[in-house]
């Protein structure tokens, strides 16, 4: 398994239950900890803390599960072999692994190598998808008293939808709160025609007009500097503080292995085998599927994984599993309290044309869901 995190994880506790001591089983990651993504936004408005989303790994260690700290340098789909460097503080000093099956579930690249002026200005932006980012983007919007700030979303696909309209609604709150929302201006650019996910599009506007909250579609950001973004057709705006997402793609080790370009290649959303290679599969967010990157779609891809191998070793029992989620988007407080409501939205994949669900009432008990939702995540995988 390349990866530590949900789909890694899931497919790796799931062959191990279901297999036993059958397998050797062997996760390969790059830290001894993992950061939970889908609360994180709240550490903005002090409603969540790093201490109940950061894990380790003693618990899947418990289970007989090999975990072996280190950065993947390169795969050899031909010779079955995953190369790996050393990944400090902890891990070995590189070296080499085979495998019969290799599940790639490295999650995203933030890659801004595209935008013109990255490389020098890169320091400005912050956002909530790093947890350094997100420490130094709490301090700039629990700081700023006056000017813009900018929130920017790539081209869809990109990991958890709507991060970007969480950051501006959950800024909207903190300026607010603090009193100064009035000499700050917030707005989101977004490279999509609506923001994402669409189904709460018109939701989300509508609570932005309520806020206060510019937003301007269907512009991609190509050019950064100090103080300033500038769009593919031309258009300027300044900022005092950014919270762009970069455009995101698998990490670069999957195209140089020749399994896939901006995404890994699978077969079908069902059948995650590269399309190539019968023992390569991947699972969560590096795999090219037609739904968006989130956690439930990165364990069900997982599940589906796991499927095609129990089938190849021929295995009779098979995980049940099917593609359709429900989520939760913070919407913030408008009125400025620290209490975020969220509106509850999902899909249900197995429809021929896939079925929407939405309430379109924000809920304060949706904030709360989302949080058990994440932390009964974090304990399955995790064992707390
Ligand atoms: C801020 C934020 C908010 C989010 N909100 C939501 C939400 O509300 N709802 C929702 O459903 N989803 C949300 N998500 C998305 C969700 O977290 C991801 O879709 C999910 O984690 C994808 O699982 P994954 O296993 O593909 O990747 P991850 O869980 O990121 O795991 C990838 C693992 O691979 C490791 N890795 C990466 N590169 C290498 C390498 N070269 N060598 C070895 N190991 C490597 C990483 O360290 C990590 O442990 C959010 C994510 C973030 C960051």
């Amino acid at each position: 398994m390349i990866g530590g995190g949900i789909a890694g994880l899931t497919a790796a506790t799931t062959l191990a239950s279901r297999l036993g001591d059958k397998v050797e089983v062997t996760v390969l990651t790059k830290e001894p900890y993992y950061v939970s993504g889908p609360t994180r936004p709240l550490i903005l408005t002090d409603e969540e803390r790093f201490e109940r989303i950061i894990r380790g790994y003693g618990y899947v260690g418990s289970l007989g599960i090999k975990v072996v700290y280190g950065a993947v340098s390169s795969i050899d789909p031909g010779n079955r072999v995953v190369k790996y460097v050393e990944s400090p503080p902890y891990g070995t000093a590189g070296g080499a692994l085979s495998y019969d099956y290799l599940i790639v579930a490295p999650g995203v690249v933030f890659d801004g190598s595209g935008i013109t002026g990255y490389g020098k200005w890169w320091w400005v932006n912050s956002n909530v998808y790093d947890p350094g980012m997100l420490t130094e983007l709490k301090s700039k919007l629990w700081s700023i008293n006056q000017g813009t700030v900018l929130i920017y979303a790539p081209k869809a696909p990109y990991r958890c939808a709507p991060a970007p309209t969480e950051t501006a609604l959950l800024a909207h709150t903190v300026l607010k709160h603090r009193g100064v929302r009035d000499r700050v201006r917030v707005i989101h650019v977004d490279a999509n025609d609506k923001t994402q996910p669409p189904i709460i599009a018109d939701k989300v506007k509508e609570l932005y007009d309520k806020a206060g909250i510019e937003l301007v579609t269907n512009q991609d950001i190509t050019e950064l500097s100090s103080n300033e973004v500038v769009t593919r057709s031309g258009e300027r705006y300044k900022f005092d503080v950014l919270a762009m997402l970069e455009p995101n793609r698998a990490p670069s080790f999957i195209r140089d292995a020749g399994l896939g370009d901006n995404w890994f290649e699978v077969r079908s959303p069902t059948d995650l085998r590269h399309v190539k290679y019968d023992d390569v599969l991947a699972a969560g967010d590096a795999a090219k599927l037609p739904y968006p990157k989130n956690q439930e779609i990165a364990f069900e891809s997982a599940l589906f994984a796991v499927n095609k191998i129990l089938e190849d070793l021929g295995v009779g029992d098979r995980v049940n599993v099917q593609y359709a989620f429900v989520g939760w988007a913070y919407l913030g407080n408008i009125e400025g309290r620290l209490e975020t409501l969220s509106l509850q939205f999902g899909f249900d994949y197995t429809q021929q044309t896939p079925k929407p669900i939405k309430d379109p009432e924000p809920k304060r008990e949706y904030t709360v869901q989302k949080d058990r939702w994440m932390q009964t995540y974090l304990s399955k995988l995790f064992g707390y």
